[in-house]
């Protein structure tokens, strides 16, 4: 795996940030001209999602040979359901998603979508099926429309359009000189943090995958735009299914179930309710976010 990866990091920091950032990968490959991913089974079938379900079995992972980062994770959401992760940073939230994509592969245990091990499938028709927010999300260089519509060629004006008006775009790209049109990255008009997220929710809109991921999705949000954004992500997620990877508490609390993720190890798993009566590491974090939302608007009085 080491091997396979060497060559990515050739192409030096660009390429890290979009390997941390979760961008649809394939995608990223074809702009880039580059073949170097984990290699596909020969002659793997695709992968094919009637009811997409989601099993990690006993999952054993590491980045680097003497350090693991997942101990052993077993959980399943099944088809249709919105489940939420949640702990400290660097308990392995993140990492999750990324073994989910296939960036990398476990060392011991499987990983499987509507029963099928996800090594076993082709990459490009797992990589369909999936569609991740990420914490950061990156731009090509290249106009607004292209960025919400890229790599679906059928994508028409409409499809883009209304995905911008279900991830709140559609004030900001009113505002903009040539709308649409309108070069964004590195060449072109520098957006937020919240406005690069809210375009890949967009992308995640076109795209329509059976399973979405949400990284963090709205934590570089402020409050409002961040209300804005949960509602659509609540219509999109509802006939999917969903991992939605949060900080903020308050935005996951009616996930069908949320598992506390703790040091790589699954330490508590149930719904709002439960968990709160449970009066563990999730009840203490629920507590400490209170506190702190309340110390902030005493601020503000
Ligand atoms: P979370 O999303 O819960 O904050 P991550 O899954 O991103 O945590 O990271 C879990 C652990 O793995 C952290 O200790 C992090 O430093 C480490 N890690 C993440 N990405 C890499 C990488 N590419 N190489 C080595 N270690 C990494
Ligand atoms: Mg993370």
């Amino acid at each position: 795996l080491v091997q396979l990866f060497r060559p990515l990091d050739m192409l030096g920091m660009v390429y890290r940030t979009i390997r941390q950032g979760l961008i649809d990968m394939a995608e990223m490959f074809r702009l880039l001209d580059t073949e170097v991913e984990v290699p596909d089974a020969p002659a793997a079938p695709a992968l094919v999602v009637r009811e997409p379900s989601i099993v990690f079995d006993d999952v054993v992972f590491g980045y680097e040979p003497d350090r693991r980062i997942l101990h052993g994770l077993s959980f399943e959401v099944p088809a249709g359901q919105a489940f939420a992760i949640v702990g400290p940073s660097g308990a392995g939230k993140s990492t999750i998603a990324r073994l989910l994509f296939r960036f990398y592969d476990p060392l011991s245990g499987r990983i499987l979508i509507d029963g099928q091990d996800i090594r076993e499938v082709a990459q490009s028709s797992l990589r369909a099926a999936i569609g991740i927010v990420p914490q950061d999300s990156v731009l090509f260089n290249d106009t607004i429309g292209y960025n919400i519509g890229y790599g679906r060629d059928g994508a028409g004006v409409a499809k883009i359009e209304a995905a911008a008006r279900g991830a709140a775009l559609t004030s900001l790209i009113e505002r903009l000189p040539q709308g649409f049109d309108t070069e964004v990255g590195e060449r072109g008009l520098k957006l937020s943090g919240g406005e690069k997220q809210r375009v890949a929710i967009a992308r995640t809109l076109v795209k329509n995958p059976p399973i979405l991921i949400l990284d963090e999705a709205t934590s570089a949000l402020d409050t409002r735009t961040e209300q804005e954004i949960l509602a659509t992500l609540h219509r999109v997620t509802e006939h999917r299914t969903s991992l939605s990877i949060a900080h903020r508490l308050s935005t996951i609390a009616d996930a069908d179930r949320i598992l506390v993720l703790n040091e790589g190890r699954l330490a508590e798993s149930g719904t709002h309710a439960q968990l709160l009566r449970q009066g563990g590491l999730y009840a203490e974090m629920w507590a400490r976010q209170a506190a702190e939302a309340d110390a902030m608007s005493e601020a503000a009085e």
